[in-house]
């Protein structure tokens, strides 16, 4: 129903196709496993797989995985996973994904004539993708299995006297850099003879430096303005295993140096990044340029991050908060991560909506996070089964009902539905309100329930308010009231009308569940500008309750959701739930209640 979005990147996109310049469209992302992916991570899957699917290209999933120390394979798999619920229905016969142990890489160079390389997920139905991704059949793709063929093209840069093999320490190489406004010092390694640089750089490889003792470095101009262009590193020493590689390199290459060549490798055309890297696009060219490559080079584009306010959007600064304890995990419902949002109970359609509808810029700038809740509401509010439960239970005895009187009440499952349907629920002597709605010293313009007023019990019957039951400290307890029968649909007073409305459920008749309500997990609307993010904690993000359910719920599954009337959207926690004891989440409440 939406139109297709539009921004600046897709318009260049746009151009691509009309001058068919190339093939097909290949875009891809590539997150470093070193955390849990993010709503702002959403915005980059959705913009890199919406230009695949919209051009009927792909988009490859490719672990940055250049930094032994800090990877690890949970992240992998987490990554895979939240990526594949996030495209899921929507784009996933455009997920680039190879078969197990092969190196596109090697092939590629092989076949340099056809060097169009469709990913193995292509044209596989969704249950044979999920088999296939179990018994990894199928795997993403990773950047450290290119570590023999970056190796060749920094082989190549050196004889080509491009690089050099560097002796300053990681400090000196900082300080030799300058400043944007102050050029550079050229280091006195910087004209080697491309042997002894041919020689060293191969000793790097097979062991005989320590970490820091020597580096590779890209030999441009120690005075460019941009810094980048300082004679940047390619390669350190890191004597560390990696994930994926294990002890097989000490080498590593750093980011701008494999990041260009794995997406030349893969055959991406258009690689979208963040706008932190408009400075090394510069470089991301330079290195392509120097290697005389037989295929068309990608190019990089730049988008503005996604900055919701009241989140944090940093992988360091998540694993803060989960190492810290703050939350329970990464997946904590209250954790702006995607497993963190969809265990919540937040369907995929609506972070989509979200990151796709907040648009494309250039510029840096926070979004209020009622937009994100607003697109939570919309897309539950159509497609939410519309329950009642009970929060905070206060017991209410209809004294003109018999003990084992039950009146069928005919409720809607769903108004938003083009043709609702509707279901059954009892009301008997003994119900439950919630505490809120019951005030013994009622405000003005107070119309639940109050002593000697009415109020109607939704799908049911008007009730008036007899007495008030204390316990021995005056704790409201039970609340006697007389059930106006006349007052039911399709009985003479039907029409009768009264100013409150309020939702319940039958005492006898129900089942009991845990809720947890949460609250935003910061208290300012930009806890990453904070000097320590951590004193931003919201101290009350977390309520636990014991509700009282409609008996419908007992069979509720992981993959609905609920709008407990009045009291805003749930869905069943996937981790602590089990059959006879469920756990449901608040994904949202109905209004924004911070705005009040
Ligand atoms: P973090 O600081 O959270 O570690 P990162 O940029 O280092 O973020 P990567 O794993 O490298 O994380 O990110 C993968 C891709 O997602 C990159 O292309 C990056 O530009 C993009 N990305 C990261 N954060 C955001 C964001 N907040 N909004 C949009 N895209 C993002
Ligand atoms: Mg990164
Ligand atoms: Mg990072």
């Amino acid at each position: 129903a939406n139109p297709a979005p539009s921004d600046f990147i897709r318009d260049i996109v746009a151009t691509h196709v009309a001058e068919k310049r190339y093939q097909q469209i290949v875009t891809r992302f590539p997150p470093e496993p070193n955390g849990y992916l993010h709503i702002g991570h959403a915005k980059s899957i959705c913009l890199n797989f919406g230009i695949a699917r919209e051009n009927g290209g792909y988009c490859n999933l490719r672990m940055d995985d250049t930094n032994p120390t800090k990877e690890e394979v949970e992240y992998v798999d987490s990554i895979t996973a939240d990526v594949r619920w996030l495209i899921a229905g929507w784009a996933d016969h455009c997920l680039g994904l190879k078969p197990k142990g092969t190196t596109p890489a090697k092939r590629l160079i092989d076949e340099r004539e056809d060097y169009h390389l469709p990913p193995a997920s292509l044209g596989l139905d969704d249950a044979t993708l999920s088999a296939q991704i179990a018994n990894h059949a199928l795997e993403p793709f990773f950047a450290s299995d290119y570590f023999e063929q970056l190796y060749q093209y920094a082989l190549q840069l050196i004889r080509a006297g491009k690089a050099y093999v560097c002796d300053l320490s990681p400090e000196e190489t900082d300080a030799y850099r300058g400043s944007p406004d102050k050029p550079g010092k050229e280091s006195p390694y910087r004209n080697r003879s491309i042997e002894e640089n041919l020689d060293l750089f191969q000793r790097m490889r097979a062991g005989e430096f320590p970490n820091g003792a020597r580096s590779l470095r890209a030999k441009i101009d120690m005075a460019a303005p941009n810094i980048w262009l300082r004679d940047p590193l390619l390669y350190r020493i890191r004597h560390a295993a990696h994930h994926h590689t294990g002890d097989a390199w000490c080498i590593y290459p750093l980011y701008d140096f494999a990041h260009c060549l794995s997406d030349y490798l893969e055959g991406i055309t258009h690689s979208v990044c963040t706008l932190e890297f408009v400075d090394h696009r510069a470089l991301y060219d330079w290195i392509l340029d120097q290697l005389n490559l037989p295929r068309p080079q990608p190019h990089q584009y730049e988008f503005a991050k996604l900055i919701p306010s009241y989140m944090i959007v940093s992988k360091r600064r998540l694993i803060q908060l989960v190492n810290e304890k703050v939350v329970s995990g990464w997946d904590d419902p209250r954790m702006p991560t995607i497993s963190g949002i969809r265990r919540r109970g937040v369907p995929a359609s609506a972070v989509r909506a979200f990151v796709t509808g907040v648009g494309v810029t250039k510029y840096n700038s926070l979004t209020d996070i009622a937009v994100f809740e607003h697109a939570v509401r919309e897309d539950l509010n159509a497609s939410a089964q519309r329950r009642l439960g009970v929060l905070r239970p206060i017991k209410v005895v209809l004294t003109n009902l018999a003990a084992d009187e039950v009146i069928e009440c005919a409720a809607v499952n769903n108004p938003q539905d083009e043709h609702p349907t509707m279901r059954r629920i009892a009301l008997t002597r003994e119900v439950f309100i919630d505490a809120d709605d019951f005030a013994e010293v009622p405000p003005p313009k107070y119309f639940r329930l109050k002593p000697g007023g009415e109020v109607r019990l939704k799908y049911a019957c008007i009730i008036k308010c007899d007495e008030v039951i204390k316990d021995a400290a005056g704790a409201v307890i039970e609340l006697r009231c007389t059930a106006d029968l006349s007052t039911r649909a399709g009985q003479p007073n039907a029409d009768r009308k009264v100013k409150g409305t309020i939702h319940w459920v039958s005492a006898t008749r129900c089942i009991d569940a845990e809720v947890r309500l949460y609250d935003r997990l910061f208290t300012v609307p930009e806890p990453g500008a904070q000097e320590d993010f951590m004193q931003a904690v919201n101290p009350h993000s977390l309520d636990v309750v014991t509700a009282k359910l409609e008996p419908s719920l007992a069979t509720a599954s992981v993959a609905e959701r609920f709008q407990f009337e009045r009291l805003g959207y749930f869905a069943v926690d996937p981790k602590d739930s089990a059959p006879g004891k469920l756990v449901f989440n608040r994904t949202i409440t109905l209004k924004d209640t911070w705005a009040k």
